[in-house]
């Protein structure tokens, strides 16, 4: 059947970059897109009306943990470790982790989806859910909720350990522990391959770069090449890890990975801030650095701003990355999982980090969500609107408080628009959001579900954290309370 959308504002795709289409329509029949352009002379069985709307490619969303968030809402606001240079990475975010039940992490990732959703985000690179659920149950999951995503097992053959008060270092499980994981990982790959009429994207997860020796990296490159499938890791996470790397190795992440022939096209590294060069970091890079490196390999850096900023920490920047040749995308890693606002702090920190208003542009933070997430999963047929393209569109209202006045859509999407302005959204041909409203998920009873999770792990708080402090304790009120 083919649906057309007439749209105040379309952004289609000529082949090369993408172009602003005033008063035009997309139409798709199925789960392709068959036309992008002012008008439409063939048949169409059903029209959606965004005459006051801007039609977009679903967003692409390059990092995130579904089951692992939204727990961290209401409790790491405002705080970081200071002794682990403001992350909370080993300590509180261990603790929250510890804390939630299998349950728990079930309610918080179909939360986490829904939000995807809701903010316009049609593929999400999921990470942990395989691990936090299991195989079957993540699986049926990404099924239910109708989103595109990218699934995998997480695989390391090290894990980091704290060994002192403040002191964190890999301890090895032996290769042979990791050559295991990546044979489970491998046959998830090769059983769910196309699952859910290719919406399931299998993937390879190692953890971090600190826990995947030199001899698992490159054993990882190799299934990696075999299987063709993308590869994420997190590295250039933490200043922690970044000094491990340098004392194991004399090597920065991206150094280390580049000599084990990790680093490439497939490969999606979550974070990267942490590069050489970087003010915490106060190590200088020679020559091009870093970024001549994953711009050589064609390697993707996941930005994911907003769980930095709010540490007071930001990559140096956006705009940097992609002068240097880096194939730079957007994450959401945990809450809000919301593309919209991530959009927007990207481009905010980018001006941060460079003093300068040309830094981090809209059209560049809107390239990111687009196109080059679909480049790092290798999916030239996602992030545009373009025939043979996926059905995958998003519509955002521009007529709204939020939007008007509009002159440029991209500009008021990335500086204005909010995830209630999203109207629309369409996987593989398919009405997940209409009218902004999810139509497979029951709202009100997930709201509730989640608030009962929340208070639930955070009366487990001071059982798992590793100084055994409480919620309060670890991170106070924002007022004392009426009652004194
Ligand atoms: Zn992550």
């Amino acid at each position: 059947m083919a649906v057309g959308i007439r749209g105040k504002f379309i952004i289609g795709f000529d082949g090369e970059e993408h172009r602003l289409l005033r008063d035009g329509v997309v139409v798709y029949e199925g789960n392709r897109i068959e036309h992008v352009g002012k008008s439409y002379s063939g048949r169409v069985e059903e029209w959606i009306d965004a005459s006051t709307g801007l039609v977009l490619p679903g967003l692409i969303n390059t990092h995130l943990h579904a089951a692992g968030a939204p727990n961290d809402k209401s409790f790491l606001e405002d705080i970081g470790v200071r002794p682990l240079y403001g992350s909370n990475l080993g300590e509180n975010l261990t603790a929250l982790g510890l804390s939630t039940s299998r349950v728990d992490m079930k309610i918080l990732a179909r939360y986490s989806l829904a939000e995807c959703l809701r903010s316009g985000n049609t593929t999400v690179v999921e990470i942990g859910m395989v691990r936090a659920l299991g195989e079957e149950e993540a699986v049926r999951m990404i099924g239910e909720m109708g989103i595109r995503a990218c699934e995998g097992h997480g695989l390391g053959d090290g894990r980091t350990v704290r060994t002192q008060a403040y002191n964190f270092q890999t301890e090895w499980l032996g290769l042979e522990e990791g050559l295991k994981g990546l044979d489970a990982a491998t046959e998830f790959v090769e059983k769910y391959r196309g699952a859910h009429d290719g919406r399931l994207m299998p993937a390879l997860y190692p953890g971090g770069v600190a826990s995947c020796s030199g001899d698992f990296q490159r054993a990882i490159r190799e299934r990696a090449d075999q299987l063709g499938v993308p590869v994420s890791i997190h590295a250039g996470e933490w200043v922690v890890e970044f000094q491990i790397m340098l004392r194991m190795y004399g090597r920065t992440p991206v150094e280390y990975m580049y000599d084990t022939g990790l680093l490439g096209s497939d490969l999606i590294i979550g974070h990267g801030w942490a590069i050489a060069g970087h003010p915490l970091l106060a190590f200088p890079p020679v020559g091009g650095g870093d970024l001549a490196l994953l711009a050589e390999t064609g390697t993707t850096v996941s930005h994911d701003p907003v769980v930095f900023v709010k540490r007071g920490n930001r990559m140096h920047s956006h705009s940097r990355y992609l002068a240097a040749g880096v194939n730079v995308s957007i994450g959401t890693d945990t809450v809000p999982q919301d593309m919209l606002n991530e959009m927007r702090i990207a481009s905010y920190v980018s001006k941060l980090a460079d003093w300068d208003p040309y830094s981090g542009t809209s059209r560049e933070v809107f390239n990111s969500a687009t196109l080059a997430g679909a480049k790092a999963i290798g999916r030239p047929d996602l992030g545009r609107l373009a025939p043979g393209a996926v059905a995958d569109i998003a519509v955002i209202d521009m007529e709204t408080i939020n939007n008007v006045p509009c002159r440029d859509p991209i500009k008021n999407l990335v500086n204005c628009a909010q995830r209630s302005d999203v109207r629309t959204v369409i996987v593989d041909g398919q009405v997940l959001v209409e009218d902004g409203r999810l139509l497979y998920v029951d709202e009100e009873k997930l709201v509730r579900d989640v608030q009962e999770a929340g208070e639930r792990i955070w009366s487990k708080i001071p059982e798992k954290h590793h100084f055994h402090r409480t919620v309060a304790e670890v991170s106070p009120q924002s007022f004392k309370p009426w009652e004194g």
